[in-house]
């Protein structure tokens, strides 16, 4: 059984703030997409999950972690490294979720929306109060090339299952489009995938956004001048360009240093963010021991777990 602590955080998430985060894979990836943009380590594509964390297990882990989180927290997040809807128990899990959640707290999950077709799956996501799904490609070339889907997935099953779901569910649901350079950027891409979108009822939010972590392959960013041209496509649709700046309000958390190791091992973090986790010279020192290391992805440093 994996010893990777199934929660993580609290977390300052740049679209729904303060995060605690539920991951159901364990150490190693599961997810049915190999996206070229991913922050995790490229992995094969599978239809189920083969590391299967209990139920319980993971209920007790967000029990004490809610017990001793030091803000008050917006969001209960279930992800995964890799793809949360493959977890075969996601719905006992949110029924069980629900009365421990704090009554400020939203419970959320991220998805990539591939199984959301699935009568199982959507009895489990009606209980979250936001549903949060990416698609990046609505023409199968390009959705083959962006997110190298398992091989038993179809493009047209997934985009009925997402209108299927979105027809019925009353909570907040929300789009996620990430653009990468030469990839899926090209404007009649961009158009087919809006008009997707407009059929899609009762969507709250559509993120567009490029590339800010470093990716598993070599692609790169979209600049923010040609993200804001194809923003212009988005009509008619609640459309945010979210930014990386974070409010000078967020308070510091002084998180010891085991815990931010743990933070960074799932995936790099900025120096920016890293510093309301952390003060510079406990950082400094962490760099100097070796423990971390900094690099530079675009105009951003990130410090990486060595
Ligand atoms: S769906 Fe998410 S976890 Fe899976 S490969 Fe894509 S970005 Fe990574």
């Amino acid at each position: 059984m994996s010893k990777a602590p199934i929660v993580f955080g609290p977390l300052r998430s740049r679209r729904f703030g303060w995060s605690l985060g539920i991951d159901l894979s364990g150490a190693i990836k599961q997810c049915n997409f190999d996206c070229i943009y991913c922050e995790l380590a490229k992995a094969k594509p599978i239809d189920r999950m083969y590391t299967i964390l209990p139920l319980e297990m993971i209920v007790q882990a967000v029990q004490e972690a809610l017990a001793n989180c030091p803000v008050r927290l917006d969001v209960l997040t279930t992800t995964a490294n890799g793809e949360p809807t493959l977890y075969p128990h996601l719905l006992d899990l949110i029924c069980a979720l629900k009365p421990l959640t704090p009554p400020h707290t939203q419970t959320l999950i991220l998805s990539n929306g591939s199984l959301f077709g699935k009568p199982e799956v959507q009895r489990a996501l009606h209980h979250y109060d936001i549903v949060k799904f990416s698609l990046d490609a609505t023409l199968s070339p390009v959705f083959k090339k962006i997110d190298r889907p398992s091989k038993n997935l179809c493009l047209e099953s997934i985009l009925e299952g997402i209108l299927d779901f979105a027809n019925q569910y009353s909570g907040m649901l929300v789009a996620e489009v990430l653009v990468v350079q030469g990839v899926n950027d090209a404007p009649e891409h961009i158009q087919a995938l809006v008009s997707f979108l407009q059929q899609v009822k009762n969507l709250a939010r559509v993120d567009l956004s490029t590339i800010d972590r470093p990716p598993s392959y070599k692609v790169q960013p979209t600049s923010h001048a040609q993200l804001l041209q194809l923003a212009t496509h988005f009509e008619n649709l609640p459309l945010s360009l979210p930014s990386r700046t974070t409010p000078p309000q967020m308070p510091h958390l002084h998180l010891t240093p085991s815990a931010f190791l743990e933070l960074l091992k799932r995936r790099p973090l900025s120096v920016e963010e890293s510093l309301h986790y952390m003060p510079k010279s406990a950082l400094d020192d962490l760099l100097a021991h070796h423990a971390i290391i900094l690099r530079k992805v675009g105009l951003v440093d990130f410090y990486y777990a060595s």
